[in-house]
């Protein structure tokens, strides 16, 4: 949707707008015609990321503050608040496991608040991560999911889970107009070259001819979504009327070992693999079913791994890995 001179800029709130997805949401929205605020701990992000953003003026506006401290919050009135913050890299949320948990509980709180003081439509970056270890595969919406509640990856599962609920309950209760997407793998230029997760470490090893870490046996299987279908989707989800949780994901499923031998053919390295125990409750396998979004939205992905593995591999040679993040 374009907002023309005519109409009134909408007024757009995007919590970790300085992460991989938010920096890239927040392009997006800039685009779009929006007034735009970002509010970002940098816990997990880089300012790096809206060096684009910052260019566009006033229009943008970033805050470097926690969503879990009332105080940072922004004193504005939003018409989207697009909520992305939380750190989403197994290694992030296991160093960062109390704030994983105090983010997706306190901070979605806080910014429930604010959506209903503010009449605006609230949208909760959920997560693949809700069906945890599948025993149902392809994942549909209407499943419930098997996630190990006291296990190393609960602090992400559990509290995105308890986000879900919340906004639900808000809905009950307020009448809030929400929305909720369910996140599946995710890559593409800006995400941390150390962030840990597969798609990073694979091509920075194959660029700098280390060892691809393959974890277990390499044969669990993921989803892969490029960054822009990712971006096209949440805009998507939010200008519809759709208040239950819509997977976003690209469908076409690939191995562990599949993925390695991709990077290493497209980055013509001669990196070998070499494994790694596996961590714990690590998904064996991961495949959105999409219906729902392609009914309600019109939405499907149209990037395939290749072309979208060549832009991020393009990005990565153009980062220099030594800079902090
Ligand atoms: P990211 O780590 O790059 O971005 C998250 C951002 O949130 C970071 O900039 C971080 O500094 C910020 N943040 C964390 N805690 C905060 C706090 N208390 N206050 C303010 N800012 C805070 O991760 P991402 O990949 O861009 O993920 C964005 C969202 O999408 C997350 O909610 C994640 O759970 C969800 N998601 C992502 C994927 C994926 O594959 N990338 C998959 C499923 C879900
Ligand atoms: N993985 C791997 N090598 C790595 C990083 C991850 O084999 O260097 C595996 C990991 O065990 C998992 C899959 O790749 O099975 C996807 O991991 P990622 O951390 O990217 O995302 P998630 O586990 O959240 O799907």
């Amino acid at each position: 949707m374009e907002w023309g001179d005519k109409q009134k800029a909408p007024r757009s709130l995007v919590s970790g707008g300085a992460g991989f997805v938010g920096s890239h949401l927040v392009d997006k929205l800039l685009a779009q015609g929006h007034i735009v605020t970002a509010i970002d701990n940098l816990s997990t992000g880089r300012k790096e990321n809206l060096t684009e953003a910052k260019k566009r003026g006033p229009a943008f506006r970033f805050i470097e503050g926690d969503i879990t401290c009332p105080a940072d919050l922004p004193r504005e009135s939003f018409d989207f608040i697009w909520h992305l913050a939380s750190p989403a890299s197994p290694p992030d949320y296991r160093d960062l496991s109390l704030e994983t948990m105090a983010v997706n509980s306190e901070g979605t709180r806080h910014l429930l608040n604010l959506a209903l003081q503010e009449k605006a439509t609230f949208l909760l970056a959920s997560t693949s991560e809700v069906y945890g270890d599948p025993l149902v595969h392809p994942q549909e919406e209407t499943y419930w999911g098997h996630v190990n509640p006291i296990g190393e990856r609960a602090c992400y599962d559990e509290s995105k889970r308890f986000a879900e609920a919340l906004t639900m309950e808000y809905r009950r209760r307020f009448g809030l107009d929400c929305r909720i997407v369910r996140i599946f793998n995710t890559y593409g230029p800006r995400m941390r070259y150390n962030d840990g997760r597969v798609v990073s470490n694979f091509i920075t090893q194959a660029l700098q001819k280390d060892p691809l870490t393959v974890y277990g046996d390499g044969k669990q299987s993921r989803s892969f979504q490029y960054i822009d279908d990712l971006i096209e989707g949440l805009c998507s989800t939010m200008y519809s009327s759709y208040c239950k949780p819509i997977n976003l994901g690209n469908p076409e499923e690939y191995t562990i070992l599949e993925l390695a031998r991709e990077i290493l053919s497209l980055t013509g390295s001669k990196s070998k693999l070499v494994f790694k125990p596996l961590p714990a409750d690590d998904p064996k396998q991961r495949k959105p079913v999409i219906d729902r979004a392609k009914k309600v939205l019109q939405w499907k992905p149209t990037v395939p791994l290749q072309l979208g593995l060549q832009r991020t591999i393009e990005a990565f040679r153009n980062y220099n890995p030594l800079q902090p993040k």
